[in-house]
């Protein structure tokens, strides 16, 4: 079977999407290849597809054979499609290496590429790789099966050793491009390339090399900046199994000192991931792209980094202190008294501009004229938890289960539902934490489960729709969700609804999954039920649905598209899918004063919630709770804290 489309994930193929489409191609058995002008490639492996250097809005073909080829072909094509809500999103706009930078500044100061915003004086930590053997090995002919076995021994111990940091690193953003990283090295595709050398006479050092340098090497000719990021990720996995043939011990990082500026060839995420990244005051690089997995983790740490300079290490490591600009990409080496009393002004000026956010860490946020605004967080995963409260996230506003259901190729069980849910519970307690019921639907592929092929998926078989359809599905997420309300406060909400009997039938399976709890005896709890407002259909019936229901959670995603009839994946009508247009802003009017009338809560958790310009719109309204991402939170509690809540017109 096969399909053509225009491929809408965001950036394209690079190493995160292409392993999650690799994770959901080898959930089918069939074969799956993908084809772009011309050229194809398995889409079971990482390496291969990566290199068919696919970009968002190329045109493709998609080829599925065997027994489960239609599924397969429905799922992979919904995601290349851009449906896959796990797709992290891409950093901003994307510098790439140069190999000449712009002209002098002043005396010893240049620019690189802007890496990752901020300012940092330093002085320098040379971060150097040992050197490699020279000349490259050679073996005999007989000696080939006896290094084909090393390397696929070090292979596999890199690979363990990959797996146990992916397993520990701190933030959520280090984890999947580590993972990301060790199925690039599991490919049987790249040891194909390495097998294929030793053939031809190299040991294994050499040809993990050469593989290595020929991939990155057709990495670093593609025409797109993040397939050219891509070559960082080739040679550091290249770097770690050569490292370990070698027995290599762990990299300098570990050791660098506090306050130092790391002064680097490359920084790959591999030496990040082992890195003690709260003493890093910034990273000056000669390779490395905006779009590097390096940059990318820079940026989520606030580190400031400048990449792309044009100068040797041995040059570079001469210097005794570094001076840079991550926003700017200014360096200087060696700065005068003058320019480092400049910079020491820039830090302390940035520094204030976010200790002025911090005290709003431990503030419950109020408007001037004395409403109280709830500024929780959205999760989708246990690794959002610790951004969230360090951001002082007042409760869960959001949990997407999705992830918990997108990350196995089995449906998750009832006792692994039980831990993670009751786990969030745990770790915000006493603050609330509100679980959406599983929202997925023809739009976002989910292994275990098959749906057919709809011509409209945003107005098909999605959300409570298919969970009441699938009460195999439903069921135990009900009664995983019984079973953790009894750790700490929990208020479940229902996607999607458009109908009350929706919400009856909701009722009746918590019912019956409570006293099926009780029967056996199985510890329980009790959680407030509501409903997220998504469709008009709900904003309508809002007064009656308010009289069935403990809260109401506004989900401006799908509100907008679907009031403004313009689908929030496509870029060519996101004039008309605005959270600002007088349409949806009244029927958020309408369902804050459905909920006023019958006195519940409501909240808003799409991501209107957390732009500047919604928030005194929403608050306005009597939204009482806005969540958001982690990142936003102590904005937007300071914003609060700011606006006055009723209009002059209406006070009294
Ligand atoms: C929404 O629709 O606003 C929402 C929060 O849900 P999602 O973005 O997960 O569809
Ligand atoms: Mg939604």
């Amino acid at each position: 079977m096969q399909r053509t489309l225009s491929v809408g994930v965001r950036d394209g193929l690079h190493a995160r999407p292409a392993a999650q489409l690799v994770r959901l191609a080898k959930s089918f058995t069939s074969a799956v290849v993908l084809e772009r002008g011309g050229a194809t490639a398995d889409a079971k492996s990482p390496l291969k597809l990566m290199l068919l250097g696919v970009k968002e809005a190329d045109e493709v073909t998609l080829r599925t054979t065997g027994d489960d080829a239609a599924a397969a072909l429905e799922q992979i094509a919904a995601f290349l499609g851009g449906a896959e809500a796990g797709i992290a999103p891409a950093p901003a706009a994307a510098p790439v290496i140069a190999a000449s930078v712009a002209p002098t500044l002043a005396e010893t100061g240049r620019r690189g590429v802007p890496a990752s915003d901020g300012v940092a004086v330093g002085p320098v930590h040379v971060h150097a790789h040992p050197g490699l053997p020279e000349p490259l090995g050679r073996i005999a002919p007989e000696a080939a099966p006896a290094e084909v076995e090393r390397f696929h021994t070090a292979l596999a111990d890199t690979l363990a050793s990959v797996s146990a940091r992916a397993g520990t690193l701190p933030g959520a953003d280090l984890q999947p491009i580590v993972e990301a990283l060790a199925d690039v090295a599991g490919d049987p595709e790249w040891a194909r390339l390495v097998e294929e050398r030793i053939a031809g006479g190299a040991d294994a050092v050499a040809a993990v090399l050469l593989a290595g340098t020929d991939v990155a090497g057709r990495f670093e000719a593609m025409d797109d900046a993040y397939a050219r990021a891509r070559a960082e990720d080739i040679r550091s996995v290249s770097r770690a199994v050569v490292g370990t043939l070698l027995g290599w011990t762990a990299t300098s990082l570990a050791e660098v000192p506090a306050g130092a500026i790391v002064v680097a060839d490359e920084v790959t995420a591999l030496d990040l991931s082992g890195a003690p990244l709260e003493r890093i005051a910034g990273f000056l690089c000669r390779c490395g792209a905006a779009t590097s997995h390096a940059a990318i983790v820079a940026r989520s740490h606030g580190i400031p980094a400048v990449f792309g300079w044009d100068e040797p290490l041995e040059r570079l490591a001469t210097a005794k202190v570094v001076a840079l600009d991550g926003t700017t990409g200014e360096v200087h080496l060696d700065p005068d008294a003058a320019t480092i009393a400049d910079f020491q002004a820039r830090i302390r000026a940035r520094q204030a501009s976010v200790a002025a956010l911090a005290p709003y860490r431990t503030i419950s946020p109020r408007t001037r004229d004395g409403r109280a605004v709830t500024v929780a967080a959205n999760i989708g995963s246990l690794r959002d938890i610790d951004p969230a409260l360090e951001a002082g996230a007042e409760g869960v506003g959001l949990f997407r289960t999705e992830l918990v259901f997108m990350e196995t190729a089995e449906l998750p069980s009832e006792d692994q539902q039980t831990a993670i849910y009751r786990e969030v519970i745990e770790r915000f307690r006493p603050r609330p934490v509100t679980i959406r019921t599983l929202d997925i639907g023809g739009d976002k592929p989910i292994p275990a489960i098959a749906f057919a092929p709809e011509d409209n998926p945003f107005l098909g078989w999605r959300g409570v729709r298919m969970c009441l359809d699938r009460p195999d599905v439903f069921l135990p997420q009900i009664r995983a969700l019984l079973r953790a309300a009894a750790a700490g406060p929990l208020r479940v909400m229902v996607p999607m609804v458009s109908d009350i009997d929706e919400v009856h039938a909701v009722k009746a399976l918590i019912d019956t999954c409570r006293a099926d709890l009780a029967a056996r005896g199985v510890a329980h709890g009790r959680f407030d039920l509501g409903i997220m407002v998504e469709t008009p259909a709900a904003a309508l019936l809002a007064p009656a649905l308010a009289r069935e229901v403990a809260f109401f959670s506004i989900g401006t995603n799908d509100l907008t598209q679907y009031v403004m009839a313009a689908d929030r994946t496509n870029r060519q009508v996101a004039r008309l899918c605005r959270p600002d247009h007088p349409a949806v802003i009244e029927a958020v009017r309408l369902v804050c004063v459905a909920a006023a009338v019958a006195g519940i809560p409501v909240a808003v958790c799409g991501e209107a919630a957390a732009r500047a310009e919604m928030v005194p719109i929403l608050v306005g309204l009597g939204v009482d709770e806005l969540s958001m991402s982690a990142p936003a939170i102590l904005r937007v509690k300071k914003q609060v804290t700011e606006i006055w809540a009723v209009p002059p017109e209406a006070r009294p």
